[in-house]
C-alpha cells in the first residue's frame, strides 16, 4: 500500500529525466497514484519520450499555460478518463532571458508579463481547470524558489514566485472551504532544464553546498519528489497555505 493509493493525480511539468516534475511523477507511481502528464509546444514531443521511461508510461496531454482552450482541453480529457481527480502538481516557470542575469533594469512590461503569466497565474488558471473535477477536496501542489529575499541573477523570476506564493495563498483561502489544499515546495537548487537556462546559477550551487546544515546534492531532485508525493497524499490534511522548504536547511540559516 502506497500513500497515494487510488489517487488520480495531473502533473505538469515533466520535460525531462531531471525535471522535478519527474521525480514527483516516479515516487508518485510508486506510491500507488495513477497519473497524466501534459507537455508543452515544442517540448510536448520530449516530454512524451520522458513518459516513456516511467515505471507506468503515462498519457501526455497538451498544456501551454498561455493558451486557455488548452485548459479547457485538459479538464475535458480528465472528466472522460477517470470523472474526477484528486490533485495536480504546478511545476512551469518560464521568464524570457532578459529577465534574468542580474541586469534587473533591463526588462520590460512585455517580457516580465511573460514571466508572471507561465510561472505565478497559472497556477490560478490549473486551479480553474481542475477544481471542478475535485467535488471531494483535493491537493494542488506548486513548486517555488524561497522568494523572501533578492537573490543573484534571479531577478524576475523571483518576483514571478512571490507572485506565485501569494497566488498560493489566495487560492488557499478560497479552496480551503471545498476541501481543497494548496501548498508550495519551496526547493533549493537542482540541475534543471529550466535550472541550467539561468545565466550564473552555479553561485547557487556552490552557496547551498556550503551552508545548509543538512548538505544539499544539486543532482538529487528526491528529496524534493518526497516533498510533492506527501502534499498531494492524505498526510497533511490540515496543512494549507504552507511554503514546505526543501532545501537542506539553508533559508534558515544566518550568512
Ligand atoms: P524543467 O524540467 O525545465 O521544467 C520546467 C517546465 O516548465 C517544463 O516542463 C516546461 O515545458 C514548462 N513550461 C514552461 N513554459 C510553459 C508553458 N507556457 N506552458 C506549460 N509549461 C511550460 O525545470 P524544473 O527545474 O524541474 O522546473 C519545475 C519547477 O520547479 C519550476 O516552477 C521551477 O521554477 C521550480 N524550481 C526549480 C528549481 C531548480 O533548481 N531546478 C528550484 C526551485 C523551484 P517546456 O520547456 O516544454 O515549455
Amino acid at each position: 500500500m502506497g500513500i497515494l493509493n487510488g489517487k488520480r493525480l495531473l502533473i505538469t511539468g515533466v520535460l525531462t529525466d531531471a525535471s522535478l516534475a519527474y521525480s514527483a511523477a516516479r515516487l508518485a507511481q510508486i506510491e500507488g497514484a495513477e497519473i497524466v502528464l501534459t507537455g508543452a509546444g515544442r517540448g510536448l514531443r520530449l516530454t512524451e519520450r520522458t513518459a516513456r521511461k516511467l515505471p507506468e508510461p503515462p498519457e501526455v496531454l497538451e498544456l501551454d499555460v498561455t493558451r486557455p482552450s488548452h485548459f479547457e482541453r485538459v479538464r475535458e480529457a480528465l472528466d472522460a478518463k477517470w470523472g474526477g481527480l484528486d490533485g495536480a502538481l504546478h511545476a512551469i516557470g518560464f521568464a524570457p532571458q532578459v529577465c534574468l542575469g542580474g541586469d534587473f533594469m533591463a526588462a520590460r512590461w512585455e517580457d516580465v508579463s511573460q514571466a508572471l503569466e507561465v510561472s505565478s497565474y497559472s497556477l490560478k488558471a490549473l486551479a480553474e481547470a481542475t477544481v471542478p473535477l475535485m467535488p471531494n477536496g483535493g491537493s494542488l501542489v506548486g513548486l517555488d524558489f524561497d522568494a523572501s529575499v533578492a537573490w543573484p541573477v534571479y531577478d524576475w523570476m523571483g518576483v514571478a514566485k512571490a507572485a506565485l506564493e501569494s497566488v498560493a495563498r489566495y487560492l488557499a483561502r478560497d479552496l480551503g472551504p471545498s476541501n481543497i489544499r494548496v501548498n508550495l515546495v519551496a526547493a533549493g537548487p537542482v540541475r534543471t532544464m529550466a535550472a541550467r537556462s539561468i545565466p550564473g546559477f552555479e553561485a547557487f550551487e556552490d552557496a547551498w553546498v556550503r551552508r545548509s546544515p543538512l548538505g544539499w546534492d544539486v543532482t538529487n531532485p528526491e528529496a524534493v519528489a518526497k516533498a510533492c508525493v506527501m502534499l498531494l497524499s492524505d498526510w497533511l490534511p490540515l496543512t494549507t497555505g504552507e511554503i514546505v522548504h526543501v532545501d537542506g536547511g539553508y533559508h534558515a540559516m544566518g550568512a
